[in-house]
């Protein structure tokens, strides 16, 4: 069957990886000039990469590891120490660490929780362990039903002190999904927390060696097309055109660099495109149905990602780390934790800046300007006194709709992949799959895509008039 993807972020890539070993052939159509989506990076006039996001992979991620597996660039990953690090505002320049150690699941996390003295007291501590239970014991339908709760009531329901919420999960909700705990449903962190707590390995994080552009993306591509698929840049849907019966017609896809218009058919339609895009390109006589009308309910959340090239060595920690300050969120020295980004000797910071929302529609400089205050907090040794550390350049990448907001009550509006239009089929990390709004989901839920269209009767949906094909 050939099947018409509408986007090249990983969903969409994925689901074509799929459908190419099922013997389909799907045609990608991404709108921009680079694949990737949420994980597009580039680079700069000198030649150093930067990226939509800071992207951490974990040992709880079955099916981005698989998928890599078989594309056997599992190297590329590069593992770090089990530990969970956390800047200490209140003592700059150390860290706290919760080392996990290498035990079976759960007690290794319990264990690494047990043995940080920085950030909790004895009480803290048990009765944040003993909070996680109810999620490890009742599992995921437990933790779906706490979707009604946020985090912060949670919490507060569990009897964990506002310490342990202030510190901890803060960090948690801000990294995996740019917003608050007062503003995250429950079920965001207690999938996470319950996946780690899992799984032995489920907490440990890796880096890629090099862009997901270059490093993770093209050699989907380079698998989907050395098997037949195509995948085409700039070719952004305008329009999803439809048959009397409501089924889908052809994809219109606008023209660029004056070129005109063109329609492409196909058997099967995927969207593979944001939420956000899908309900603005949603065809007339689909809003009227509860199924697409549930999209409603979904909005990607603003996050920023910064660059800070500096003129030396800020840090020498191979990790991940939680800054726990205000304006920022998660950052990394790139120039330590991926290959291809190495420096010996200056530090390429990169940061998430989240929540977002107040922050969007600033200036680079405004929010350079901010976050230099921050670093200063963070890093005074380096950058304050008499011979501070210098910034070299900056890149700001903004993203006004990234991932969906994953507020209280949003696991209901979560679509399936399969939909009531029988030759059309949605993908991305915002549909239904265990892994939220990650690079784990989105792939996940491109594979659950080609399942479905795998899958389906071959004779349900009008075979389609073939208009016009392209080709470059
Ligand atoms: C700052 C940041 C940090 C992150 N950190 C992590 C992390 O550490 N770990 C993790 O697992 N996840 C992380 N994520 C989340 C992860 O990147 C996303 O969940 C995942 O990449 C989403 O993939 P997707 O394919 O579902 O959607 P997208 O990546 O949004 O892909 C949609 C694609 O559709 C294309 N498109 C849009 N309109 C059209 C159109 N009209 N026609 C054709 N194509 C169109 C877009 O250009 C895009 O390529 C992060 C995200 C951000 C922004």
């Amino acid at each position: 069957m050939r099947v018409a993807i509408a986007g090249g972020g990983l969903a969409g890539l994925s689901c074509a990886k799929y459908l190419v070993d099922a013997g389909h052939t799907p045609i990608v159509l991404e709108s921009r000039d680079v694949l990737g989506g949420l994980v597009a990076a580039w680079k700069d006039e000198d030649g150093d990469w930067y990226e939509t996001g800071l992207h951490a992979f974990f040992g709880a991620y079955p099916n981005m590891l698989q998928l890599m597996g078989e594309l056997n660039i599992l190297d590329r990953l590069q593992w770090k120490e089990h530990a969970l690090i956390f800047n200490q505002p209140e003592k700059p320049e150390t860290y706290s660490y919760f080392k996990v150690p290498d035990i079976p699941a759960p007690f290794n996390v319990i264990l690494s929780i047990l043995n940080n003295n920085d950030m909790l007291t004895w009480e803290q501590k048990i009765r944040f362990a003993l909070g996680l239970w109810p999620g490890v014991l009742r599992g995921q339908k437990y933790v779906e039903d706490m979707d009604k709760y946020s985090l912060h009531e949670w919490l507060q329901r569990q009897g964990i002190g506002e310490r342990v919420s202030s510190d901890i999960f803060i960090a948690a909700s801000k990294a995996l999904t740019f917003i608050n705990p007062d503003e995250v449903s429950a079920t965001i962190i207690l999938t996470a927390l319950n996946k780690f707590l899992q799984e032995r390995y489920g907490s440990k994080i890796a880096f890629l060696d090099g862009s997901p552009t270059e490093r993770l993306c093209q050699p989907i591509v380079d698998h989907i097309v050395a098997n037949g698929g195509e995948v085409h840049l700039k070719k952004p849907l305008k329009q999803i055109l439809l048959n009397d019966d409501n089924t889908v017609n052809g994809f219109l896809i606008r023209g660029l660099d004056g070129a005109p218009d063109e329609v492409i058919t196909a058997d099967r339609y995927v969207s593979a495109m944001s939420v956000d895009v899908m309900k603005v390109l949603m065809p007339e006589p689909w809003k009227a149905m509860p199924f697409f009308q549930k999209l409603e309910g979904l909005e990607g959340v603003p996050v920023i990602n910064l660059h800070l090239w500096f003129d030396r060595k800020l840090t020498d920690i191979d990790q991940l780390l939680f800054s726990r300050s205000d304006l920022l969120s998660v950052y990394a020295d790139m120039s330590i934790t991926c290959k291809a980004y190495e420096d010996p000797d200056r530090s390429m910071l990169e940061f998430v800046l989240a929540p977002a929302k107040d922050w969007i529609d600033k200036s680079d400089e405004e929010i350079i300007a901010a976050t230099m205050k921050e670093l200063e907090r963070l890093f005074p040794q380096h950058l304050t006194g008499d011979d501070p550390a210098k910034l070299r350049k900056y890149k700001v990448v903004k993203t006004p709709r990234s991932v969906y907001t994953a507020s209280p009550g949003r696991q209901a509006y979560r679509p399936d992949q399969e939909t009531p239009i029988a030759n059309f089929y949605l993908s991305g990390s915002y549909t239904m799959q265990q892994y939220l709004g990650s690079m784990e989901g989105a792939v996940l839920s491109g594979k659950l895509t080609a399942q479905a269209i795998t899958n389906a009767p071959v004779s349900t949906p009008p075979e389609p008039k073939r208009l016009v094909a392209s080709s470059n």
